[in-house]
């Protein structure tokens, strides 16, 4: 394996970094704590750091060499989850309630890692803006950099991403080109019927038993209403509603997401919701009211850069350890709103070890630290490649 030798002698400082930001863990927009250590790093090691987008967003900057040359964006999640953690591990949350469960504190660390190896050695010539967003989780911090100018302020002719997959083994990689990701939409209903007394059905007008045909409904859109060769998924995931053993309650409210990878499925998984809501209105004799909110655009990795990301995983970890035409999968990630901006890729790096530092998004979570400098030395070779010093 060809962790760059530098990276691999900064083990002890990214360990340390990751611990530390893993302490202090911020939910989407609330980052202040964390972009102000980020902040910190990055002007310690020379960058221009420009604060700001997004609220508490960064973007720091490289370059290298005279001239008209190329500018590449390498960006990084900085966030947390509303998770109570349960490591128990001595440098676990000291926030109620917010844990680094996705391995963002990592994140964070690999392009700090990568920051202060490309800003001590003269190896690239060209410009790299580094990017630390906020609120990746959920809230759209990415795509709310872009509206705030992220590529107006600061040009790039392609832009690349990494995260942690703790289901890969230790320091492979894996990406493919095209759709990797899906879109990410939600949708709020709202039954309101009339209640009353229980043992009087005749008199009221009963949204529990309307929101259980209607969750059976929404199961036949993916079934019967997709064509089954392109990926779609509807999932109820809240029913609220009733206080007690005899009353039927007024109003009756589901949560639920839709993914998909095409605009004319997620058109059609949208419609079709809101006939079978309107349909299941009027066989009830009950109002249905549907919000349905399109959150994250469906992750596309371009052909020429994914075959660059490639190139520098190949250089780090060999070939053998380079997944290049993964499944794609219906989790979503909000760097698809940079994609759909200017070209770029986003990799997968294999994290190893689920059953000591368990799965995303759980309370036993902990990032692997092992990789750190494998990750740091994969951004570190991009750069090296995509801006060569000879060209
Ligand atoms: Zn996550
Ligand atoms: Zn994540």
């Amino acid at each position: 394996m060809a962790v760059h030798e530098k990276i691999g002698t900064m083990i002890e400082d990214l360990t340390r970094w990751r611990r530390e930001l893993h302490t202090c863990p911020e939910t989407a927009f609330s980052e202040a704590e964390t972009s102000a250590y980020v902040a910190e790093k990055l002007l310690s090691f020379g960058l221009d750091v420009d604060r700001g987008l997004a609220g508490t967003g960064i973007v720091a900057t490289i370059r290298r060499g005279e001239g008209d040359r190329p500018a590449i964006g390498l960006r990084s999640d900085m966030d947390a989850l509303d998770i109570t953690e349960a490591t128990g591990l001595p440098y676990a949350s000291r926030n109620e309630g917010k844990m680094h469960a996705c391995g963002h504190d990592g994140h964070m660390v690999m392009l700090l890692g990568a920051a202060r190896y490309l800003a001590e050695n003269d190896t690239f010539r060209g410009t790299v803006h580094f990017i630390f967003q906020p609120a990746e989780e959920n809230e759209g911090g990415g795509g709310r950099m872009v509206r705030e100018g992220l590529f107006e302020r600061f040009p790039v002719r392609s832009v690349f991403a990494m995260h942690n997959f703790p289901v890969l083994k230790e320091g492979t990689f894996a990406i493919c080109k095209g759709p990797m990701m899906a879109a990410y939409d939600v949708f709020d209903i709202r039954i309101t019927g009339r209640g009353g007394h229980a043992a009087t059905p005749q008199n009221v007008k009963d949204p529990i038993l309307a929101s259980a045909y209607l969750v059976n409904l929404l199961q036949s859109v993916v079934s019967r209403d997709i064509n089954p060769t392109q990926a779609a998924v509807v999932s109820v995931t809240e029913i609220h509603g009733g206080t007690s053993y005899n009353i039927i309650p007024d109003t009756v409210s589901l949560r639920g997401t839709t993914r998909h990878f095409l605009t004319q499925v997620q058109d059609r998984v949208e419609s079709r919701i809101r006939e079978i809501c309107a349909g299941l209105s009027a066989s009830f004799d009950i109002a249905v009211n549907v919000t349905y909110e399109r959150r994250y655009p469906p992750l596309v990795n371009t052909d020429r850069e994914t075959e660059e990301a490639i190139r520098a995983a190949i250089l780090v970890s060999g070939s053998d350890r380079v997944l290049t035409d993964i499944v794609p999968v219906m989790t979503s990630e909000d760097f698809a709103f940079m994609l759909k901006e200017r070209p770029g890729a986003y990799m997968g790096i294999g994290a190893g070890r689920p059953r000591e530092n368990g799965f995303l998004h759980q309370a036993k979570y902990d990032f692997n630290d092992r990789i750190l400098p494998i990750g740091a030395s994969y951004w570190a070779t991009l750069v090296e490649t995509v801006l060569p010093k000879t060209s």
